[in-house]
């Protein structure tokens, strides 16, 4: 496999979707070495097959708002690879989605689904529809229409979608009520993130966050040092980033920093309980403003606006939030500051230049792919729970995340070290995640 070459041929194929042959070139570039190494994946094309998607749906949605207009969205699932098992994978609605987004997206979910050794094949959906300022009635409305043309492809052996960007507890529930009334048939594990009760797992809310903080933890050990004090800014306050900093503040570390589309809010103590129990407040309000996190605790918390997380001083820089999000800009900033690591949390929330950058200053640097895992882990150890019609304990689930996160960890360090002993945490990701998937595929023969 030459990369170049496959690149090339990609960016004929398909023009412009820039997140996609980002995404793409990032993994190619760590295994060429690996692939190249071994004549049967080349005689198999397994990279020829595993950068384009078994199939992609893609429909209208129609619903009424509360106005009574009739609205029109796109909607989306991309059921990228399933060599591992059914389909699996979050989605996101915003604005900004469109095919490009839901394929890098998709595409990286093959390999961290892979990390977690979960039988989890690799899919993702979603909408062009924003759910900000929509009224309760509305969200539901959508959710119905959006399921109404899916139903049919989803299924826990078939596709099981989850939350991403823009859907969590509340649009799982209105989802999986009008799929079970369409399926005519409980099964729960068609989609996951639903609310303990009725199929949900506990900790599946804070798993990404709580599995992040569990992959930083072990870079920080790495080191010889610990989380104790360690200041940490996330950007973002939604639902990652409550699990990242309720895990921090669990670990001793102190986080001084979370963000909005607004700006910034700084906290020289670190954020307390009750400000991580606020930003559910403030993610529930649907106003998508940091800001309101000073407004409530104007002596803890200051807010800048216009500014990023990445220009508060901290030690552990982490992207909560969106696809290329921290840019060369900041991470130069970030490493004037004296960062010391940065894993992203967000899928691809480093851009490209900005992870040379943060590599070329020898700060440790993880990808989403791996730090990220947690949430689809968990949404795995859901789908288990309801096969065997039970529910775990928190400790039992939380157990289970920890060990996954423990060998994710271990595995990119297998994979992502060289002669001299650094490790390159992009590599290891990248390879382990890939060698399961590419010798499933050579074991299931050309299909
Ligand atoms: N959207 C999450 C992710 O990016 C979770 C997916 C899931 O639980 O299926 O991995």
């Amino acid at each position: 496999m030459k990369v170049k070459e496959i690149m090339k041929n990609l960016e004929a194929k398909h023009p412009g979707e820039n997140e996609y042959l980002q995404a793409v070139q990032e993994v190619l570039e760590s295994i060429e070495e690996v692939y190249n190494e071994n004549p049967k994946y080349e005689a198999a094309k397994i990279v020829e097959r595993l950068v384009e998607p078994d199939r992609i749906f893609k429909f209208r949605v129609v619903w009424v708002d509360d106005q009574g207009n009739t609205q029109v969205n796109l909607g989306y699932r991309v059921q990228f690879n399933a060599a591992l098992g059914a389909y699996k994978g979050g989605l996101r609605f915003h604005p900004a989605v469109n095919e490009s987004m839901l394929k890098f997206l998709g595409f990286e979910q093959i390999f961290k689904n892979s990390l977690t050794m979960l039988p989890l094949g690799g899919g993702k959906g979603g909408a062009d529809f924003d759910p900000m300022g929509k009224s309760d009635a509305e969200i539901m409305r959508f959710c119905q229409a959006f399921v109404y043309e899916l139903w049919r492809n989803i299924g826990p052996d078939q596709d099981s979608p989850a939350g991403d960007v823009g859907v969590g507890g509340r649009e799982i529930g209105y989802m999986y009520g009008m799929y079970k009334k369409l399926a005519r048939e409980h099964s729960t594990g068609a989609l996951t993130g639903k609310s303990f009760g009725w199929g949900g797992s506990l900790i599946r809310p804070e798993a990404t966050g709580f599995g992040a903080m569990y992959y930083v933890e072990r870079m920080v050990k790495q080191n010889g040092d610990t989380m104790k004090g360690k200041k940490i800014a996330l950007s973002g306050f939604g639902n990652v980033a409550w699990g990242a900093a309720t895990k921090a503040l669990e670990l001793g570390a102190k986080v001084v920093a979370i963000s909005g589309p607004d700006g910034v809010c700084e906290m020289p103590k670190g954020i307390t309980k009750e400000m991580i129990d606020y930003m559910l407040d403030m993610r529930a309000s649907n106003r998508n403003k940091v800001e309101d996190m000073a407004t409530k605790f104007p002596k803890a918390a200051k807010f800048t606006a216009g500014k990023k997380a990445w220009s508060v001083k901290c030690d552990i820089a982490c992207p909560c939030a969106f696809q290329n999000e921290l840019d060369e800009k900041d991470a130069k900033e970030l490493i004037a500051n004296g960062v010391q690591y940065v894993a992203e949390v967000s899928n691809m929330g480093c851009q490209p230049k900005a992870i040379a950058a943060v590599q070329k200053a020898k700060v440790p640097f993880a990808p989403g792919k791996a730090v990220n895992a947690g949430g689809v882990a968990t949404s795995g150890l859901e789908i288990c729970q309801n096969a065997e019609h039970r529910n775990w304990t928190a400790e039992e689930v939380d157990e289970k995340l920890h060990k996954i996160m423990n060998d994710i960890y271990d595995m990119c360090v297998k994979y992502g070290t060289d002669a001299k002993g650094n490790i390159n945490y992009v590599k290891g990701a990248n390879i382990a995640g890939f060698m399961r998937v590419a010798d499933a595929m050579l074991a299931q023969g050309i299909i």
